[in-house]
């Protein structure tokens, strides 16, 4: 198998990236697209589409679709960093589009600290137009929300958000989906646009600083509703905050060791945060002023109150149904490559939180999934070409790859990568520790587990230092 490096899968720890500085080109070409085209059922290689570039689509531009990006450019560049003799370059031009009703990559796993401290609002939202390294001729941005995906035309039907939400259509030789969860304001913003984002995070800060009662309530003992709890006692001393949870004890969803529930309620405790298990509440808001009354009829009067409990759900009803399961999460084999019986399944990738994989959904593994998904359509491109001008490459198929790759065009070794079945792990922020959790190592806490895995701000840094672009904020 391909070596992708997997160290975010098992571990929280960031891995060094494999930066390269893109060439700077004078802007992004145009969203041109606007018709769909039929087109039959076609091997990658299809002699018919030799005279065009490889047009690669990636829809969602976070943690996954960046990480997706950045490894196509790599390979453009003849610098796919695989563990191996970098792949070859195309003979093809590549040309890299990538579509998000957001106008920048915006941190969610930072959430908690964007929409709670001020000094951390704007560096938590990325504009895509700061990233250098996605500033060339062969990468497009399109704010743009995809609402249908069809397989047979290899096209997208997308609002144009820079365009009054106009209908438009954009067309693809391989897909890449990358467009996680949908989630409730404020776990994540509710703007697609950078300035918007600003303004409601300002206005959310602002209700918690000035909160009635100087009291502040947050209701759902999960991962969320924890880091929101430490945040907001650690960045609003004065207010009293309290965490109300329905079950006997926090994280009580999560396939964790019971040591790890305990050990966060402890350092919560440590934060100053008061937690009231076994209790479900009702809120009513007057004036400003919250009460809530508990299961046991005991009443709590705040002036914020923070809903945790709200689910999610992937972001996936553009796709075909049969490329779902019942929840909406993709089916995907360990290439990334979607496994449904669909017409052009084979170009069809999705990576990320939207998967339908083992494993708890987080940051680490969705840019692991985005890098394997890349490489394997690059991997898909160099083969179509080399078959298309007669020159066989080889391919080291295993077996769940055969459908893939054609073994029988063999002659230089390489193998498409491969994303692992992973077990649980989880890394939770709480104030200035952190707690974590890795089947290898068991339940570790701390201020220098915070320090190393989070940072200062809940891991942007190290992300952005694995995707190999810390240092290309403009
Ligand atoms: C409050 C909070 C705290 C978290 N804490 C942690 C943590 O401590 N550690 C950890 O590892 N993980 C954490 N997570 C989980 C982590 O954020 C996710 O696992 C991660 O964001 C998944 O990345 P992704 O790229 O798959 O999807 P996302 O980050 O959700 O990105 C999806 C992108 O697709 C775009 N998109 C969606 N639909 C469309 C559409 N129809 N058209 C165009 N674009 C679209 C979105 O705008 C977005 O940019 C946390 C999440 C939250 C909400």
């Amino acid at each position: 198998m391909t070596a992708i490096s997997s160290d975010l899968v098992d571990s929280h720890v960031a891995v060094k990236g494999a930066a390269t500085n893109g060439d700077k080109a004078n802007g992004h070409a145009k969203v041109s697209g606007t018709e769909s085209r039929a087109a039959e059922a076609r091997e990658p290689g299809d002699a018919s589409t030799s005279q065009k570039p490889h047009r690669v689509l990636l829809v969602g531009g976070a943690y996954a679709g960046v990480a997706a990006v950045l490894t196509l450019l790599d390979g453009a560049d003849g610098k796919l960093a695989t563990g191996e003799p970098p792949l070859p370059r195309l003979r093809k031009r590549i040309e890299v589009t990538l579509i998000d009703e957001r106008d920048g990559f915006f941190h969610a796993v930072g959430t908690p600290l964007a929409h709670v401290a001020q000094a951390s609002v704007s560096p938590m939202w990325l504009r895509y137009q700061s990233i250098s390294r996605l500033q060339r001729d062969d990468v497009r941005i399109v704010h743009g929300r995809v609402s249908s995906v069809h397989p047979e035309n290899l096209c997208v039907s997308f609002s144009d958000l820079d365009n009054d939400g106009k209908d438009t259509t954009l067309e693809y030789d391989f897909l890449i989906l990358a467009s996680g969860l949908a989630r409730q304001w404020p776990s994540i913003p509710k703007a697609n646009s950078f300035d918007e984002y600003v303004d409601d995070a300002l206005k959310h800060i602002s209700h918690i600083r000035n909160a009635k009662c100087e009291t502040v309530a947050v209701i759902g003992g999960g991962a969320v509703g924890i880091e929101f709890a430490s945040e907001i006692k650690h960045f609003h001393q004065h207010n009293r905050v309290v965490l109300i949870h329905s079950r006997d004890k926090l994280l009580s969803n999560e396939p964790l060791p019971e040591l790890f529930q305990i050990q966060a309620e402890k350092l919560l405790d440590g934060e100053g945060v008061e937690v009231i298990f076994n209790q479900r509440a009702s809120v009513v808001e007057t004036d400003g002023v919250s009460t809530i009354t508990l299961a046991d009829g005991r009443k709590i009067e705040a002036g914020y109150v923070f809903h945790a409990t709200s689910g999610y759900k992937p972001n996936t009803q553009m796709l075909p149904r049969e490329a779902v399961d019942e929840e909406g999460y993709v089916f995907v084999d360990q290439h990334m490559n979607l496994t449904c019986p669909m017409v052009n399944a084979r170009r069809h990738y999705a990576c990320g939180d939207i998967c339908r994989w083992s494993g708890i959904k987080r940051a680490g593994p969705a840019m692991v999934m985005g890098r394997v998904a890349a490489t394997n359509v690059f991997h898909q491109l160099i083969h179509a070409e080399h078959l298309e001008h007669n020159e066989p490459f080889e391919v080291v198929a295993d077996p769940d790859s055969a459908d893939h790759f054609d073994p029988a065009a063999l002659k230089k070794p390489s193998s498409p990568a491969v994303y692992p079945q992973v077990p649980p792990t989880m890394a939770l922020a709480v104030g200035k520790q952190a707690i974590t959790y890795q089947p290898h190592v068991g339940v570790v806490w701390g201020s220098d587990q915070c320090a190393e895995v989070f940072g200062h701000d809940l891991g942007w840094t190290n992300s952005l230092r694995y995707l190999g672009i810390l240092n290309e904020r403009a």
